[in-house]
């Protein structure tokens, strides 16, 4: 295919020179293995949609990886064909040319991938119903994002949900009269994910994360290709990257087990106190680490918000003070919601945790002493 300054198509230059990736990490170092694995010889496409959303994945994603994300995207096998932030809208006119041909027009090239199928499709953001069913608070173009997702997710190999908004609704799920959804999931509840509600039946992955991390999104994308089945928890999430509470691994935890918690920022104990959520959390920030592997929330002093939880936001409100039993979306408590969120398993002092969040602690703690 020609490489020329007219041609939309997402080429590994023209990609580059639109995004400016900075390729800084240890993406392939850190997980060989895995994309070893994938290596074998996919050449599927990607289409990348954009809903409701500020785009933070896409930031993450292009910040993430040493390789570049492109250089990791090739290495899986995966051919990035449309990326609905780069693209959208592009080649109405091109150079003053009409523009009648995919070559000129992201929306024509769209449509025909659509109609070729057989692509893995990346969601980022929410799918809103409203107002009043029209979906219409999110556009794509001159139409409702709902619609282009209907039409997008019948032919795709398998759809994964970038960062919380597109698993759960996440930040979107927040403006009620915009009734916004994941793509598998609307919070907690599958009835409410935009696929039950347009009749979609698709293989989902939920990656979830406020933004989401660059290498659990790559990785997952390596798993898809190198055609091995990924475990999913109740949630829709990997398993192998959502299995653990980031209050397992927390650099803090011994501060915690010894009862020494702070309460004000910067003093180097544990964060319970301030707000901290790692308890409620199911991520391995703490052994993955953000940023180049540099470093991770609590690490860098700030309380785990839980921004990967299918009830991130809402339930975990206040950010930076201890949550209280106070009612949730109608009918549903706070201390509901986190044993939704925890599910049946107790892991360490998880179940002990979210009752302390729940219900809230002992006076001695309320006065800031000690255990
Ligand atoms: S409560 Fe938060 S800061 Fe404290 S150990 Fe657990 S995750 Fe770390
Ligand atoms: S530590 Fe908590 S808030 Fe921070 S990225 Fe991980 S899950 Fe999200």
């Amino acid at each position: 295919m020609d490489e020329g300054k007219n041609d939309l198509r997402l080429t590994r230059r023209s990609f580059l020179a639109a995004a400016g990736v900075v390729g800084a990490a240890l993406f392939l170092k850190a997980n060989a293995p895995a994309v070893a694995a994938a290596i074998a010889g996919s050449d599927k496409k990607l289409v990348w949609l954009r809903g409701s959303g500020c785009g933070g994945c896409t930031a993450s994603m292009l910040n993430g990886g040493d390789p570049d994300v492109l250089s990791a995207l090739e290495k899986v096998g995966l051919e990035p064909e449309y990326h609905d932030e780069f693209m959208l809208q592009q080649g109405v006119f091109v150079d003053g040319s009409l523009s009648g041909s995919s070559d000129h027009n992201s929306r024509i090239r769209l449509s025909e991938l659509l109609a070729g199928g057989d692509y893995v499709l990346v969601v980022e953001g929410a799918i809103p119903d409203g107002p009043e069913g029209s979906g219409r608070y999110c556009m794509s173009g001159a139409m409702p994002f709902k619609q282009l997702f209907t039409e997008a997710a019948p032919g795709a190999s398998c759809i994964v949900a970038a960062g919380t908004c597109a698993s759960y609704g996440g930040v979107s799920r927040l403006f009620r009269a915009a009734d916004a959804a994941g793509v598998a999931f609307g919070g907690t509840s599958r009835l409410k994910g935009a696929m039950s509600r347009y009749g979609v039946d698709n293989k989902v992955i939920n990656v979830p994360g406020c933004p989401t991390h660059p290498e659990w999104l790559l990785l997952v994308l390596a798993d898809v290709l190198s055609g091995r089945d990924v475990a999913l928890d109740m949630y829709g999430r990997p398993v192998a990257l959502f299995g653990a509470t980031v209050h397992d691994s927390c650099p803090r935890r011994g501060a915690y087990d010894r009862g020494d918690r702070d309460n004000e920022f910067s003093g180097g104990n544990c964060l319970y106190s301030l707000g901290c959520k790692g308890p409620l959390a199911y991520a391995d920030c703490p052994t993955r680490r953000w940023n180049g592997a540099s470093s991770m929330c609590t690490r860098a002093g700030g309380p785990c918000v839980a921004c990967v939880e299918p009830a991130f936001p809402d339930a975990f409100m206040p950010f930076f003070g201890k949550s209280e039993s106070k009612e949730l979306f109608a009918d549903l408590a706070v201390d509901d919601i986190a044993k939704v969120v925890i599910g049946a398993s107790a892991i360490g002092a998880g179940i002990h945790a979210v009752k302390r969040l729940a219900i809230g602690e002992s006076g001695r703690e309320e006065k800031g002493e000690k255990k």
